[in-house]
């Protein structure tokens, strides 16, 4: 007879296709994990074997998995309210989470507009801002400047201020026109900082906002930089009169240290985008917060209303959720636990510097990365090797590229973090031990 795991093996192959995912090499390899339960770190699959998450499933379980609180929360909302539309109409939990959130936000955002993800999170702070101009005395503000290599999530409008060629290029005559600047990694701060100042002044009045990932791009490999370009940004943003957008979505809720990257630097933006851990990575839910100056160009009359909002934006239940995860930060002191657990990642990264064939190890609170060798980019492929080989050992270190990270719960249990870093020390050893030049793929 068919186990369950050969059935959902032999459905999910005839009918789901997967995101992010080369299919021919998955239904060539045929054997995926199928997750059927989790709790805290791990996940457990249908035949029973158990796996840390490394990545804290795509940066969203800031707190685990199964969080009993915020599984009670869910429930218990579910059994009153799940939707209603947030048009002419509003319910406690839309209003407490916008009050809790501007309370830990950074100073002068105000205002909370609830969408469903980070890519709307970040779409509407680019509508917001063209509309916001256009009706306030200055239409020509159209174009948004961004850093080679961002990412910033996968509808059309975020697309093109995405900095990552290989996910911006089968779309490029589709989308609106950005202005990518070099970001400024650890050796070109000074040539960073000229760039965008450049771009600035010479195309000032064409620009609508500078949009950035604060201190970490995510998704463009784990890049960590200077938090004095966010602050020297700051600057030039405000003396130009251009919004700063800072897309929080992977950095924010203590991912780097402290509640939000922008912290390191001591700034705020003029709209700040969270989602991913935003409700604890239960459901899919996110917000734009906002400056007063920018809510008040929205008042008068009717047609100056923002004419934007998605079906489920600010949802009883994904609010709910997202209420609670804030108690649980409060509770569980879950950003004074970030230091231990940083220590960790810093000295087990830190040992695999000596390592021949790593290249570029950094960490910052609760990420850590290296470089492996070989082609770079999103299609390397010792990094999948990495993955290969943690997973035969129990841990899931899903890469970019060549990029090999670790993203964990911020509440991950010190023991579990420790053998997480172990998977992590003795496969990337495995995979660089076999020889740095077998990356032919
Ligand atoms: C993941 C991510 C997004 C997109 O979020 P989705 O929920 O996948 O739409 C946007 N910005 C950043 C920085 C991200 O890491």
């Amino acid at each position: 007879m068919q186990s369950r795991r050969q059935r959902v093996v032999e459905l999910d192959a005839r009918h789901v296709w997967h995101p992010y995912t080369p299919m021919d090499r998955y239904l060539g390899e045929g054997r995926p994990l199928v997750i059927d339960s989790a709790s805290g770190s791990r996940l457990r699959d249908l035949d029973g074997r158990t796996y840390l998450d490394g990545n804290a499933s795509w940066w969203t379980a800031l707190l685990g998995h199964q969080h009993p609180r915020l599984v009670a929360a869910l429930v218990d909302q579910a059994r009153r309210l799940c939707h209603v539309p947030l048009a002419d109409i509003t319910h406690e939990n839309a209003a407490l989470l916008a009050t809790e959130l501007v309370a830990v936000a950074p100073p002068g955002l105000s205002r909370v507009f609830f969408s469903d993800d980070g890519s709307t999170a970040v779409e509407v702070a680019l509508k917001l801002a063209l509309q916001y101009w256009s009706q306030n005395g200055q239409p020509h503000r159209r174009r948004f400047v961004a850093l080679d290599g961002a990412f910033h999530g996968e509808t059309l409008g975020v697309t093109a201020i995405g900095g990552v060629e290989a996910f911006r290029r089968p779309f490029a005559s589709a989308v609106v026109e950005a202005i990518h600047v070099p970001p400024p990694d650890e050796s070109g701060y000074e040539r960073a900082f000229d760039a965008i100042a450049r771009c600035l002044e010479e195309e000032g009045e064409g620009i609508a906002a500078v949009v950035l990932e604060p201190v970490v791009q995510g998704a463009g490999g784990m890049r960590v930089y200077d938090p004095k370009y966010l602050r020297d940004v700051r600057a030039l943003t405000r003396d130009a009169g251009v919004l700063l957008v800072l897309d929080e979505v992977f950095t924010g809720y203590g991912r780097t240290g402290p509640m939000w990257a922008c912290d390191h630097a001591g700034i705020a933006p003029d709209m700040l985008c969270v989602a991913k851990g935003f409700s604890g990575g239960l459901l899919p839910m996110a917000a734009t917060l906002v400056s007063e100056a920018l809510f008040e160009g929205f008042r008068g009359a009717p047609e100056r209303a923002f004419l934007y909002g998605h079906t489920f934006c600010g949802n009883p239940l994904g609010a709910r959720v997202a209420l609670e995860v804030l108690h649980v930060y409060r509770d569980e002191q879950i950003l004074a636990g970030v230091a231990q657990r940083a220590d960790r990642i810093a000295a087990a990264f830190g040992s695999l510097a000596g390592v021949p064939g790593v290249a570029r190890v950094r960490s910052l609170g609760m990420v850590g990365a290296l470089d492996l060798p070989g082609p770079g980019g999103y299609f390397g492929s010792l990094g999948r090797r990495v993955y290969t080989e943690a997973l035969s050992r129990g841990a899931i270190l899903r890469p970019l590229g060549n990029t090999v990270y670790v993203t964990p719960a911020l509440n991950i249990e010190v023991d579990d973090l420790d053998a997480l870093l172990e998977i992590l020390s003795v496969s990337v050893a495995a995979v660089v031990g076999a020889g740095v030049t077998a990356d032919r793929e």
